[in-house]
């Protein structure tokens, strides 16, 4: 019997959508198809691929009502739903005009070695897998997803059960295009399909908790295979002195709160130079205080609910553990249920150390802890105090200064001046340190080398012989 679980509205709490799990045999049977299909695919060579994921563009494009529709079912927020979809148009549309340069045949070179050339001609891991989380659907999905498309791949994805009501839009959006029939294919189901996805494929993308990531990486180790581990983090924002005080404000909060702080990147740590503490607090209080609920209507204001039921005991759990050990909350701070669903106003806590949860552990929600720092030697050392090490930002009157201090910083991606630009900004090469995640750059031209494994013909003209053969 096919495995099926309830999965919930995230606005009124209810179940009302069932998801059939595929089963190992499922995805074992959707891996085969896919491998078939991928010799057609590489066939086409790169300039084909980008007229089929062009095609793919304009599918989605003709349906964002539909996507965007099942995006608000899935994930209870509107505006954040409709920035998703016009996202993943825009990557692909960058992706679709960066390939063809990218994955141009250099033809042969000479090498070294007198009399001998050098041709290289990457070749895809035929079928990369995709497993992704439910804070962004759709965009966490494709991030990975159109990369290994252009890099000649075939792609399983595996969306998470939490969020999966888009899947169905995605695979008309699939259907509409010839060409990527059983090269890109969407399986439905729980951890469970997600560990046959990972046991089917060549290579593995995967995009969620650090605990899952493990456990991923362990999988594909024992196989033998690539995985790219993108994973949660504690993305801490340095705030000197000199800083435009009120812009700094600004930006966290945002940093911290958009899509009710349920981004990988998202601000969740807070320091501040100790002579503009209060001062940078009260800016933030007075900011968070006006962004509101999207309650009772959908419209209303900034805040969905919180999307995950699971997350809502960890966020819960963090501000019990501050309180009693003293954290004084400055705004927000109370979890309310209304209509069914799970809300949280922009919350700022003080009086806080690394000695708590909300300091140490991923929160996931718009809670901006803030603490005061002496100067840059322990505003460093607190932002590396930290098993993560995603992303950053620092705040200075000058780029030079905010650079000087984010040179220092054990992350990835570090916006200057802004936070959480790495959401916006996809251009720049990163890694993630830490245990934030493992293998190359998902952003950037090395992205789409990820699914390449490099081969190089060494070509001796047939007129020529080597002084080192035996004679
Ligand atoms: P999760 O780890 O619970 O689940 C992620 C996906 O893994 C889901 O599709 C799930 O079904 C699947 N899965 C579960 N067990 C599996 C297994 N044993 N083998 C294979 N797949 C399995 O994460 P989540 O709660 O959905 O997502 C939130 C987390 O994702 C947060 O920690 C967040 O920081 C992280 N995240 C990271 C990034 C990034 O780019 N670094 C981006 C977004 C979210």
């Amino acid at each position: 019997m096919a495995r099926q679980i309830d999965v919930r509205d995230p606005r009124t709490g209810r179940a009302d959508y069932a998801l059939t799990c595929a089963d190992a045999a499922e995805v074992e049977e959707a891996a085969a198809r896919a491998r078939t299909a991928q010799r057609t695919w590489l066939a086409l060579g790169v300039t084909g691929r980008v007229a089929a994921l062009n095609a793919f563009r304009d599918a989605l494009s003709e349906r964002d009502d539909a996507m965007v529709a099942a995006l608000v079912r899935d994930t209870g927020r509107l505006p954040v739903s409709r920035l998703e979809v016009d996202s993943v148009l825009a990557s692909l549309d960058r992706w679709c005009g960066r390939a063809p340069e990218l994955l141009a045949d250099a033809g042969t070179v000479p090498s070294s070695m007198p009399g001998i050339g050098v041709r290289q001609g990457p070749l895809p891991y035929p079928l990369a897998g995709v497993i992704s989380p439910w804070n962004f659907p759709l965009l966490l999905a494709m991030i990975d997803a159109v990369p290994a498309l252009l890099a000649g791949s075939a792609v399983l994805l595996k969306p998470s059960e939490i969020t999966p009501r888009f899947a169905a839009v995605l695979r008309d959006c699939v259907a509409a295009v010839p060409a990527l029939d059983g090269v890109f294919t969407v399986v439905d189901g729980d951890g469970a399909t997600g560990a046959a996805v990972v046991d089917a494929v060549d290579l593995i993308c995967f995009t969620g908790s650090v605990r899952t990531g493990r456990a991923v990486g362990a999988a594909a180790a024992a196989r033998f295979i690539p995985a790219f581990l993108e994973l949660g983090g504690k993305d801490p924002a340095i705030v000197c002195a000199d800083a435009d005080l009120d812009r700094a404000a600004q930006a966290i909060l945002y940093g911290g709160a958009v899509n009710t702080g349920h981004s990988c990147m998202s601000i969740e740590r807070v320091y501040v130079a100790e002579p503009v503490f209060e001062r940078f607090v009260d800016l933030l209080v007075a900011r968070a205080r006006k962004v509101g609920l999207a309650y009772p209507e959908i419209t209303d204001g900034e805040l969905g609910p919180v999307i995950s039921a699971a997350q809502v005991g960890i966020i819960e759990d963090q501000l019990a553990d501050a309180d009693a050990r003293g954290a004084t909350v400055r705004c927000g701070g109370e979890i309310r249920t209304l209509g069914g669903g799970v809300y949280l106003e922009p919350t700022v806590l003080t009086g806080v150390d690394h000695t708590m949860k909300v300091m140490r552990e991923e929160t996931f929600g718009p809670v901006l802890p803030v603490m005061p720092f002496k100067d840059a030697d322990e505003a460093v050392a607190l932002a590396n105090d930290s098993e993560f090490g995603l992303s950053a930002a620092v705040f200075a009157a000058t780029t030079e200064a905010a650079l000087a201090v984010g040179e220092r910083l054990e992350a990835g991606g570090i916006s200057i001046n802004d936070a959480s630009l790495t959401g916006f900004v996809q251009d720049g090469e990163k890694n993630a340190f830490k245990s934030s995640g493992l293998g190359g750059s998902r952003m950037g031209p090395a992205s789409i080398r990820r699914f390449l494994r490099q081969r190089s013909f060494l070509i001796r003209s047939p007129e020529d012989k080597a002084p080192w053969w035996f004679q």
